[in-house]
């Protein structure tokens, strides 16, 4: 729905949202413009990246930063990808604008110390319409970024609508050494015993179970036993959504890899990111 989102936010300024269903004939004529102004923002690089780091919990030390694409939209103002990337993935033009966050985040991470890994966010659609592997590699010869410091995050759900494509693709990518993270883990419909058919390097636990571990005690239990199965698999955990000391102290003890979250840092402009930070938990 965020179509519909975004013309309630048309009409009646960004912070008054209804779920709300226009008729069919407006909807698709909002549809056809918002397409419209998708492609000029292609065209006039509207689209901007910020970074979110990631916390190496034995080490102390910021590992990673992931890339999350905005779009500086000139009448609507900043937009978050929930609002634009369903249109960009119905109607394909998520492969420009990936070919574009791509080549932006591998240059950006030229610019950061070389033992700090980029992550960028790779939708389903991008496997499915092919040719990914072909496109990852012309990006990194284009912009000579070391093919080990590039992350891709896929969600689980990419491995079950087309596992065989999703395997030789990946595969692919991981002879130059391109690594892989399955993203809200957790959040799908597939078992860990599934997933390492693929050839994933970690695991990015959404933030929901992290959430729950406030509420419950099964929450920590189950947070805990999936940084335990990941660990048989040996794929690095990565908690998602840490905002608290005490989230993190908890991971912690729960030998978790990697924390992200609001608590670590939130998703800035490149230069505003803190590489320094240092939590004592
Ligand atoms: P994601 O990859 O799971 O990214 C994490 C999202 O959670 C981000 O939202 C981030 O701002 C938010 N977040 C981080 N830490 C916290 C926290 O401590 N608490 C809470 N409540 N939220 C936190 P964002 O930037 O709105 O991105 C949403 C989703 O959009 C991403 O989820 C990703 O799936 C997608 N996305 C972002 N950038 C791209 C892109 O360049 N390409 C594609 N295909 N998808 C993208
Ligand atoms: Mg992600
Ligand atoms: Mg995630
Ligand atoms: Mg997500």
């Amino acid at each position: 729905y965020s179509d519909i989102a975004l013309y309630k936010a048309k009409n009646s300024g960004r912070n008054n949202w209804v779920f709300y269903k226009p008729d069919m004939g407006e909807y698709l004529i909002q549809r056809r413009e918002m397409e419209k102004e998708f492609r000029e923002a292609l065209s006039e690089g509207q689209f901007q990246l910020v970074y979110q780091p990631r916390y190496d919990i034995k080490t102390s030390r910021i590992a990673a930063v992931e890339a999350l694409v905005r779009w500086q939209h000139p009448r609507l103002g900043l937009l978050m990808p929930d609002q634009f990337i369903p249109l960009a993935e119905e109607t394909g033009l998520i492969i420009d604008m990936s070919d574009r966050v791509l080549e932006k985040a591998c240059l950006d991470g030229l610019r950061l110390a070389p033992d700090l890994k980029i992550s960028v966010n790779i939708s389903a659609v991008e496997f499915n319409t092919g040719g990914l592997a072909k496109r990852v590699k012309a990006i990194l010869q284009k912009t000579g970024l070391e093919p080990s410091r590039l992350e891709l995050e896929i969600t689980e759900n990419v491995t079950l609508s087309n596992p065989d494509t999703t395997l030789e693709t990946m595969t692919q990518l991981k002879e130059i050494g391109v690594r892989f993270l399955i993203d809200d883990f957790g959040t799908g419909y597939s078992a860990l015993s599934y997933l390492k058919r693929f050839p994933f390097d970690g695991i990015k636990l959404d933030k929901s179970f992290v959430f729950a571990m406030e509420e419950s005690d099964n929450a920590k239990i189950i947070v805990e036993n999936i940084i335990g199965l990941g660990k048989a698999y040996s794929l690095a955990i990565t908690a998602e959504g840490v905002e608290t000391a005490e989230q993190l102290k908890r991971l912690k003890e729960y030998q978790c890899d990697e924390a992200q979250g609001y608590f670590i840092g939130r998703p800035v402009a490149l230069d505003k990111v803190d590489f320094n930070v240092e939590f004592g938990v």
